[in-house]
């Protein structure tokens, strides 16, 4: 990045500079993978631009589908440009199928279908460990209104319908996923972050007798090996579909 554009935030995966335009970010793309609240740490090489690319394929085709996004193109490879926003300290996690935290934390089975889609919100705060919020929670500290939430949980519940068809398309599972959302200038809410196999459960469907296959950070969290083959294996089944 050259010396005009200032970096105005890193964290665990990306690097956020500023734009000529002050309504828009660059962002770069990390080759580090952190889980467990960053207690694990590595360096993948290739992993940003894996993540940036998918990333910007999956924008584009919620941006098709009408969903605001904060993606407005690709810089190159591990880059993309962004419309600048404040992130509304929430991560949004859809689950399809039971897994990871809901079946250590309830009696649900791994693996089990979910008659419908449940939605957990968390409190994004490392300090506090991104604890699980509920509603009036949320309504307590302030973070944004009851409104907003809705609109929130509803483009939520859209783009997995977006997303969960696409990934079939292309034999995958969506089983879960996590989403950021921000304000624009404008006050419009957008959807922000990324959306790759570092923040999405993605199971491959090419197998038999249910034999679970994750293609996605469950690699590095379980130490399963094959990081970098799983995200350029979901990354040549989106190029070669689209
Ligand atoms: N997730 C994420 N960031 C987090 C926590 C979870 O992107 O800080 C994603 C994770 O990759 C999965 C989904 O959210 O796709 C649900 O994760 P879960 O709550 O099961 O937590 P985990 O088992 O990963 O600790």
């Amino acid at each position: 990045m050259n010396n005009k554009h200032e970096l105005i935030y890193e964290g665990k995966a990306k690097k956020v500079f500023s734009h000529d335009d002050i309504n828009k970010v660059i962002i770069e793309f990390k080759d580090d993978a952190t889980a467990f609240n960053a207690l694990k740490k590595a360096k993948f090489e290739g992993k940003g631009k894996l993540n940036c690319l998918i990333s910007a394929r999956i924008f584009e085709l919620l941006i098709k589908n009408n969903i605001p996004t904060h993606f407005i193109e690709l810089k190159n490879e591990n880059t993309m440009i962004a419309h600048k926003i404040n992130v509304i300290p929430l991560e949004i996690v859809l689950r399809n199928t039971a897994y990871g935290s809901l079946c250590q934390q309830t009696t649900i089975k791994p693996g089990t279908t979910l008659a419908k889609p449940l939605i957990d919100i968390y409190l994004k705060n490392d300090q506090l460990n991104d604890p699980l919020i509920t509603r009036d929670r949320i309504e307590l500290i302030n973070i944004l209104s009851s409104e907003d939430l809705d609109l929130i949980i509803d483009l939520t519940l859209k783009i997995n319908g977006i997303m969960k068809s696409f990934f079939k398309n292309i034999q995958l599972q969506l089983v879960d996923f996590k989403l950021e959302f921000g304000y624009d200038c404008k006050k419009n809410i957008l959807l922000g972050d990324e959306i790759s196999p570092d923040n999405c459960r993605l199971w491959d469907m090419n197998q038999k007798n249910d034999t679970i296959v994750s293609l996605d950070k469950d690699r590095f969290r379980n130490d399963l090996g094959g990081l970098i083959e799983a995200y350029s294996e979901i990354n040549q089944r989106i190029n070669d579909f689209i």
